[in-house]
Parts: C-alpha cells; structure tokens; sequence
C-alpha cells in the first residue's frame, strides 16, 4: 500500500512551549486518519504543520515521499497538494454553490471544468442547490460545499480541522456518516482533527490519541475502546470507571465486584494493587441478583439509561440498562458483573 503522509518524530514549540513532542504518524492512500484529543493538546498545531502554514523545529514531513517540511525546508501549503476544510466553512458569500465549488478549479476550463463541477455537485448531493448563496442553504450543506471545494482539485491529502463543530448534534452525526461516504467514494486520503470521539468513530479508519503533543495511541476505534494503551486513554475515549483491585494470580483480581476472572498482562508479582477498566455494558441489571447497588445518578440517553451504581464496597461504577427499566435515584437495583475482556493498569 502507498503511504501518502509520513510525519516522522515532528517536535514544534511556540516560544518556550512545547506544543508537539516527538511525533510520528503515517497514512496509506485512501485511509481516513484522525487525530482525537481534548482542547489545547496541539492537534490544530500538528494539522497547520502538515498544511505548511507553520514550520517544525525537529522530525520530517513527507507527503508522496516527497519532503514538504524538515531541517531547513518548508514547502508553502499551496505547492503541498493539499486540500483543507475548516471549522467554518469559509464560503465566499456573494459567489453561488456552483461558483464556490468553481473556485477550487481556477486550473481548468471548459467542458472539462463543468463536468468536473457536475460530478462534485452530485457528489455532495447538491445539484438542485447549484444556483442558491451561502445563506441559503442549511449549516450542513454548507459543509458539504466546502468539502466538494476542498475535493475538487483532486488533492492528494485532504485536512479537516473540527469540520463539524458548527453544527448542531443532530446534524453533526449526519454529516459525519456523509462524509465518510464522500471520501470513501473519491478515495481519498485524509486526516481529522476533532475533540469529539464519536466524530472520531464515525468518519476514520484509524485514529491517533493526542494528551499534551505528545502520540499516546493509534488505532481503529475498537482498539482504542477495546484495547486503551493507558488509563489516561481508557478514560478519554468512551465512558466507564477504573476500579481499584487486588491482582490475586495471573488470572484473578478481586474488586469491590467480586473476584473477576480473565486473562490478563500485568507486569508484577501477585498480591499487587492495579485498576480495572469497567465499562457501562460490563454491568448486566438483573433484579434477580442478590448483588445489589444503589443508585447515585441517572442519565437518560432514549433507548439505554446510564446508571452510577454505589457498590457495597462504596466504589463506583456505571451500568447501561435499556430505558424501558426505570429506577429511581436512591433505591437499589440487582447487576451481574460481566467483564469478559479484563484490562488492568498499574497504579
Ligand atoms: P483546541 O481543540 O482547543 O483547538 P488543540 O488541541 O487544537 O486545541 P492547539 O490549537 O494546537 O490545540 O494549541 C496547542 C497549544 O499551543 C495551546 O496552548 C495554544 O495556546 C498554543 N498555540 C497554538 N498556536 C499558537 C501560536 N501561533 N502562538 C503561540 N501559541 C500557540
């Protein structure tokens, strides 16, 4: 397969601050990559450097094996074949849908260009808003224009920075099935930039977790959720509690849950303190169980409620319960626990 972007061990400092440590990442053609972590770990800052608006200090870039950034070289973004798609579209108001997607074709005419415009419109499923501006057409069809815009000189990397977060919930998880479509339609490469996981999940193939610059896991999103690479990464990415637990044998931990049984890695001699990760669906409600928990707090998500149970042992955990079984705060219910995948981590 042909790796498109290599970004191998980038390091960028504004002044004094580090924003990016060490980094390397690589994406095939065609793979939709993104880079997932909370508000001001440097993930815009790495998409800028890819971009070549801004240099780096150590490490390389490549796109197509070519260097477009490294010790003394820094190719400028529109020499890059790079397309971008921002936060706010940034649509040229007074130009039509057509005209806007037009603009991204400066370099061709003729019936070459219209039939390029016809295939990007029906792409993006705009063709009936063709003639329409800006504001008149809905937040997420604008989103798609600037994405056919972005497309539509055939780039050979795409770079999306938070493309959804102007746009309300409902539309947002639309649009991010669309545009995984979209690229997956074009082939696209192309990486992401979001702080929302389920965005993450919805649009990429594989996705890089960023804490403060630095790379801490890169994977499909059942890896991530599956398999987290630390209890920092557990935590981030779905929901769920670490619980401490007394490791008994290298099949055994004991936990405010009872002994839960599994195979597990742990680097350290039995009898020692980790945590365990327990997500909402390992806690099974069962009014039958003699087990019983109570209720702290209830949040209500339509089909599932997601209960914060308090143990006998006072630890806490969270049980997804489907909505047609409503509890009150304060009673007690039943749950089975059903940890069938244990992942533990160190104190
Ligand atoms: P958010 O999701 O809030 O946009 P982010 O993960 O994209 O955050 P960055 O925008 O990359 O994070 O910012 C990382 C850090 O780098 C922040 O502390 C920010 O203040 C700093 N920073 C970013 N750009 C510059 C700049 N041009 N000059 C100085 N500091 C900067």
């Amino acid at each position: 397969m042909k790796t498109v972007l290599e970004v191998k061990n980038i390091s960028k400092s504004f002044g004094n601050q580090p924003v990016v440590k060490n980094l390397s990442l690589s994406l095939d053609k065609g793979t939709i990559g993104c880079l997932l972590g909370p508000s001001g770990c440097g993930k815009t800052t790495i998409l800028r450097v890819i971009a070549g608006f801004e240099g780096i200090d150590a490490g390389e870039i490549r796109i197509n094996q070519s260097i477009v950034s490294g010790r003394h070289i820094l190719v400028p973004p529109e020499q890059r074949r790079i397309g971008m798609v921002f936060q706010d579209y940034a649509l040229f108001p007074h130009l039509s849908v057509k005209d806007n997607v037009a603009f991204g074709l400066r370099n061709i005419n003729g019936k070459k260009k219209e039939k390029r415009i016809d295939e990007l419109l029906h792409l993006v499923r705009l063709v009936d808003a063709a003639q329409k501006f800006p504001h008149e057409i809905s937040g997420g069809q604008q989103q798609r224009v600037a994405l056919a815009r972005a497309l539509a000189p055939e780039p050979d990397l795409l770079l999306l920075d938070e493309p959804f977060s102007s746009l309300d919930v409902t539309l947002r998880e639309q649009l991010s099935t669309e545009v995984r479509e979209i690229l997956k339609e074009q082939a696209t490469t192309a990486l992401m930039v979001t702080h929302n996981q389920h965005e993450a999940f919805a649009v990429s193939d594989e996705i890089g977790v960023i804490q403060d610059g630095k790379l801490v896991q890169w994977g499909t999103g059942h890896n991530l959720y599956h398999r987290p690479a630390s209890n920092w990464v557990a935590d981030f990415v779905g929901d769920g509690v670490l619980l401490p637990g007394l490791v008994l044998d290298d099949r055994r931990v004991e936990t405010g849950l009872g002994i839960l049984e599994g195979q597990f890695k742990y680097p350290c001699q039995n009898g020692c303190p980790a945590d365990v990760l327990i997500r909402p669906e390992d806690i099974i409600h069962d009014d039958a169980s003699s087990f019983k928990a109570k209720i702290l707090k209830k949040h209500f998500r339509g089909a599932n409620i997601i209960y914060t149970l308090q143990l006998p042992s006072k630890d806490v955990v969270l049980a997804l319960v489907p909505s047609t079984c409503q509890h009150d705060v304060g009673h007690s219910i039943g749950i089975i626990p059903k940890v069938d995948d244990i992942i533990l981590f160190e104190k």
